[in-house]
């Protein structure tokens, strides 16, 4: 394999330098769990004993498998977006939060309920918008404009929210930049690209954009989506704003998860084209059963992702697994107190910028 075909994420012409590419190695193979009715009816039914006995709630990300998210809804626990897991498990009574998403989703719960245990099923499951972006390396480009404000989007680290002055979910990042740029603020972005021209594109912002890229929505090819709304011209387009420029362009819809699945259940069509994870289909499905959902076509063989829009990562999240940690309290997730103090002044920014605003802001493209 050639050298430039290896790397495949992080483009940084634009930063100067490049601190860091994520290597197709870096990218597991999407292992979904396979398990039989009896044996799921078996498993879920030992979780739900090992749930009551430790005060513990499943909170599951919308991308995670089917199978959990209905556990969760089962038990008292929550299925939703970033921002709104983070919101339920600081509400919520519960003692232990068992976190099915990715790495950044346990910390972030860790961070804003550090007197909480969490748990992941695995420790593995991370997301390539954080391996992008190394917290040295990216502190060293903060320090070297320091005129700027810093804005990171939830799909990082720990350490690097602690460095941040802001974090933003898909959901939230246009009304936060808008409202930076209304104060004379110019800024950091940081890790998504296409996210961040799209922010840029809405605002109209002085941004510097780190190059990190979500290896799902990457993957969504304008010229194939063209082809299959031409077949298909009665369906809405639903587009999540990680997907690179082309995608987003033929959106009726642009907005986080949470605001897909609304655009599903009130818009009056029965056709929908949906250009994100397709774990989220399960969450769609339930709530518009009579439509017609269409994935979004990936550029199959020449993909860089190995997962044709499910992600690897949340992937790894299992009802074995869940099991496993709830009996041997393995997979605790631990958060540095230091950068878990500065990081939650990040997060709980963000949370008080929108309290009281509709949780998930989708943009009618
Ligand atoms: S879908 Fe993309 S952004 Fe979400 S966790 Fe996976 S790699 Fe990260």
């Amino acid at each position: 394999m050639m050298e430039n075909e290896e790397l495949l994420l992080l483009d940084l012409k634009g930063l100067e330098k490049s601190p860091y590419m994520l290597r197709r190695e870096e990218i597991p193979d999407t292992v979904c769990e396979v398990i039989s009715e009896d044996e799921r009816i078996a498993i879920t039914g030992r979780i739900k004993k090992l749930l009551k006995e430790q005060n513990a709630v499943i909170v599951a990300h919308y991308y995670t498998d089917a199978n959990l998210q209905s556990l969760a809804d089962e038990t008292g626990g929550y299925v939703s977006d970033s921002l709104d897991m983070a919101r339920f498990g600081h509400e919520s009574d519960a003692e232990t939060l068992v976190v099915c998403g990715v790495r950044f989703m346990g910390e972030t719960a860790k961070i804003l309920n550090p007197e909480k245990r969490v748990l992941m099923p695995d420790l593995e499951a991370n997301c390539s918008l954080d391996i992008g972006c190394p917290i040295d390396a990216f502190s060293a480009f903060c320090d070297e404009h320091p005129d700027r404000t810093v804005v990171v989007y939830a799909n990082t680290s720990a350490a690097v929210k602690a460095r941040a002055d802001w974090m933003v979910t898909s959901g939230s990042a246009v009304d936060v930049v808008r409202h930076l740029k209304e104060q004379g603020k110019k800024i950091i972005w940081a890790p998504d690209k296409y996210l961040g021209e799209y922010v840029r594109e809405q605002t109209g912002a002085d941004m510097l954009i780190w190059q990190g890229a979500c290896v799902v929505h990457e993957e969504f090819k304008g010229l194939e989506l063209a082809e299959l709304h031409r077949k298909h011209p009665d369906a809405v387009v639903l587009v999540h704003p990680e997907s690179p420029a082309p995608v987003v362009a033929q959106a009726d819809v642009v907005g986080s998860t949470t605001a897909l699945i609304n655009a599903v259940r009130t818009y009056p069509a029965r056709k929908f084209i949906v250009a994100t994870d397709k774990g989220i289909f399960h969450k769609m499905q339930e709530a518009a059963p009579d439509k017609i959902l269409l994935e979004a076509p990936t550029s199959g063989r020449s993909a860089t992702c190995k997962s044709c829009a499910h992600c690897p990562w949340m992937a790894m999240n299992s009802l074995r697994k869940v099991e496993q940690v709830l009996m041997t309290g393995e997979n605790e997730i631990l958060v540095d107190p230091d950068i878990g103090r500065k990081a939650r002044v990040t997060i709980q920014r963000l949370m008080d910028f929108t309290k009281g605003r509709p949780v998930a802001l989708a943009s009618d493209a």
